[in-house]
């Protein structure tokens, strides 16, 4: 099946407003393995509009349509349905008296109901008429010789339940197949390099289907199987997941279904969780970072149990009086140096009695960089066990960036760390 989403509204086209519908529901068409190939936005014209569904129907057998369902003279939608299909629209009785009687509640009484409202119950009389529980413009599935325009009403919270409980199960019907998804979280690799290594995977993918997102600083790849029960989707999927794991492994730190987070960062969900199952308690001991890796670490409910306490220490005197950093090792190396780093670890574990010490120094910008030392420059220090150790990183972006990068690369050194234990 072909479906294409054409988004009508003036106000999308002036940039009033984000186009969340069409978003929502080519996301919601992926998820079940329908593709959509092309999506317009259009402003309340009829003649354009009329136009424009002849250039979906070129590849598409179904189009579906959001906004421009209002009773007002520029809400055009189904004119132009109907006038691209020849079809004539009249009165859907049952639709008025639901519509009337919303609209008099609304507007105190049925004689005061604007007149036009009633354009909201006129359809084709071939025409399948979708309630709309939340609003009064139903929406309706216009047809003809096997062609299909699915009209929805533009408002996001009307939109969305009428796709899901109305326009979703029609679609699926007729792929009678079930779609489920799991989703890997990568880290320390960017998109491009990801791609490169599952470039075998991604040119030969059919059935499951694998797709990169790249995400601040991380990547998500989402794996989508097809088939006639869960248990045949998982075992696809989970195939599926094996030949990635060969391939890209070491830079996986998720794997799960919907409920990972396609917006954020699970880094500091996966240490916590980490720290909990090996008892393991932590300190932290930042620069340039400045509590960040402090503040990630505290968003997880419970962390109590392992997160000791962090230390800010700006200054190199804020470096040797909480942390015992040796003055001779900020001059000879500076302050951001592996040596301090290692010295920072080394300090915020001794005093706090945590576990894990972990430390960050670094350059964070955009001011203050040199040949030698970069802005990005970071030193990622971690003490465990009798044994200190430290990584150099130079990350780019902005101020704010550097320091996301610098503080979640941080916690990736926890987490390597407690994988192996
Ligand atoms: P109404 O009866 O409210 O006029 P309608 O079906 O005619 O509904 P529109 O007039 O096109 O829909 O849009 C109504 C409101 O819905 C817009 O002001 C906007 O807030 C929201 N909306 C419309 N289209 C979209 C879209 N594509 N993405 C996000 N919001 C949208
Ligand atoms: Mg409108």
């Amino acid at each position: 099946m072909n479906v294409e989403i054409i988004s009508v509204g003036t106000e999308l086209l002036l940039g009033d407003i984000l186009n969340t519908n069409a978003q929502y529901i080519s996301k919601e068409l992926a998820a079940i393995g329908i593709n959509v190939y092309r999506q317009m936005t259009l402003g309340d014209n009829i003649d354009r509009l009329v136009r424009s569904f002849e250039m979906a129907f070129e590849r598409a057998d179904v189009v579906l349509t959001t906004g421009g369902l209002g009773p007002t003279g520029d809400d055009i939608t189904k004119e132009a349905a109907a006038k691209y299909f020849g079809q004539d629209m009249v009165l859907d009785q049952e639709s008025w008296t639901v519509i009337e009687d919303m609209c008099a509640r609304y507007n105190g009484g049925k004689d005061r109901i604007p007149k036009n409202n009633i354009k909201q119950a006129m359809f084709p009389k071939n025409a399948d008429i979708i309630p709309n529980p939340n609003g009064t413009a139903p929406g309706a599935v216009f047809k003809k010789d096997g062609k299909r325009i699915i009209v929805m009403p533009g408002p996001p919270r009307e939109m969305k339940a009428m796709f899901k409980n109305s326009v979703l199960p029609l679609l699926m019907d007729e792929n009678s197949d079930i779609f489920r998804s799991k989703y890997i979280r990568f880290f320390g690799i960017g998109e491009s390099g990801l791609e490169m290594k599952l470039m075998d995977i991604l040119n030969s993918q059919t059935n499951p289907t694998v797709a990169l997102y790249a995400k601040e600083g991380e990547v998500l790849v989402r794996v989508t199987a097809r088939a006639k029960d869960e248990q045949e989707c998982m075992h696809l999927i989970d195939a599926k997941i094996e030949e990635i794991k060969a391939v890209s492994g070491k830079y996986i730190y998720l794997i799960g279904d919907d409920s990972i987070s396609e917006s954020q960062s699970e880094m500091e969900k996966v240490v916590a969780g980490l720290l909990h199952e090996k008892n393991k308690t932590i300190a932290v001991a930042e620069s340039c970072t400045g509590g960040l890796v402090a503040s990630y670490l505290v968003s997880n409910p419970g962390i109590s149990d392992c997160f000791m306490e962090a230390c800010v220490t700006y200054t190199n005197n804020a470096k040797m009086r909480r942390l015992g950093v040796k003055e001779e090792t900020l001059e000879e190396f500076g302050a951001v140096s592996h040596q301090t780093a290692v010295e920072m670890a080394m300090g915020i574990a001794s005093t706090s009695n945590a576990d894990i010490g972990l430390s960050t120094t670094g350059i964070a910008g955009p001011e203050g960089g040199s040949d030698e030392k970069p802005v990005g420059l970071v030193y990622i220090g971690l003490y465990y066990n009798g044994k200190v150790t430290s990584i150099k990183k130079v990350f780019t972006g902005d101020r704010r960036k550097i320091r996301e990068r610098a503080a979640r690369t941080a916690l990736n050194q926890v987490r390597c760390l407690l994988v192996e234990e």
